[in-house]
């Protein structure tokens, strides 16, 4: 069965705009693999953000019906990790510290964090070290770049094992070169680590250097209106 799987699913974001027939998405029908990298690309409006709510489950939809690893989606999923453009660090926190906030919150971590913490901030450590952020574990936010706070917020995204990764422009901010190192990244943690990425993006280049494959979201009514899949070797 799919991972994710999407059957029909519109959302209006209120009652009012539901009586008046406004729809942020209409009828989204997606059905992705599971481990599956996909890229999201179409014009600003047309509901990507909206579709990301809904996969994470912060928003349930007004028709349709959503499945997430075969269960249906009734509220917001622990199962996955989120990043975004903005990398929203903790600044009072160090990197470390940052890093481990999704244990000290989500189970089963969170009942055991007290007892386990030397354990978890040795996992951080590792996972920062593999995304080239050794030296940088307990400085603040505002001691790194720009590209070193996405790492991190990555890393913080990957720290509980979510099924299921997130990202909604994550490297929008950052400059050519620091982006595409990040790219690489990304597609070893992808590789080694077999989770699911749903990856929104304005740049077309990253959409088919990272994704298996690339949906094109529609302006008006937020349908999936193309579907390219992206072969080896990579461009
Ligand atoms: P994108 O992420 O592709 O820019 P969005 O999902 O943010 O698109 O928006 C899709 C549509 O839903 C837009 O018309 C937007 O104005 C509307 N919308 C988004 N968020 C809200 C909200 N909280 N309340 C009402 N309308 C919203
Ligand atoms: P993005 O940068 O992903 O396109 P937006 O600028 O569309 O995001 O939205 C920023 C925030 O404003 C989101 O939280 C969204 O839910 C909210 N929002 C967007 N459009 C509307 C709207 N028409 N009415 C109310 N809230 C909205």
């Amino acid at each position: 069965p799919p991972f994710v799987d999407f059957r029909d699913v519109w959302l209006a974001y209120n009652e009012e705009l539901l009586r008046a027939n406004h729809f942020a998405v209409e009828g989204i029908d997606l059905q992705v693999k599971r481990g599956e990298f996909i890229a999201i690309v179409g014009p600003s409006g047309c509901g990507k953000s909206t579709f990301m709510k809904l996969t994470t489950g912060l928003r349930m939809p007004s028709m349709g019906r959503i499945l997430i690893d075969g269960q249906p989606v009734t509220g917001p999923l622990k199962i996955s990790g989120m990043a975004f453009q903005a990398s929203s660090l903790l600044p009072w926190r160090t990197t470390v510290e940052n890093v481990l906030l999704p244990l000290e919150i989500v189970e089963p971590y969170r009942s055991s964090f007290k007892q386990k913490k030397k354990e978890y901030e040795e996992r951080a450590r590792r996972l920062l070290q593999k995304v080239g952020l050794a030296g940088y574990e307990d400085k603040f936010p505002w001691q790194l770049s720009g590209g070193m706070q996405q790492r991190a917020s990555i890393c913080r995204a990957l720290i509980h094992e979510p099924k299921m990764l997130l990202l909604d422009e994550p490297f929008g901010a950052l400059d050519a070169f620091t982006r595409e190192e990040l790219w690489c990244i990304l597609r070893d943690l992808h590789a080694e680590q077999g989770f699911n990425v749903i990856l929104v993006t304005h740049d077309l280049r990253e959409s088919v250097f990272l994704a298996d494959s690339v949906y094109v979201m529609s302006k008006s009514p937020g349908r999936f209106v193309a579907k390219r899949e992206i072969e080896f070797p990579r461009p």
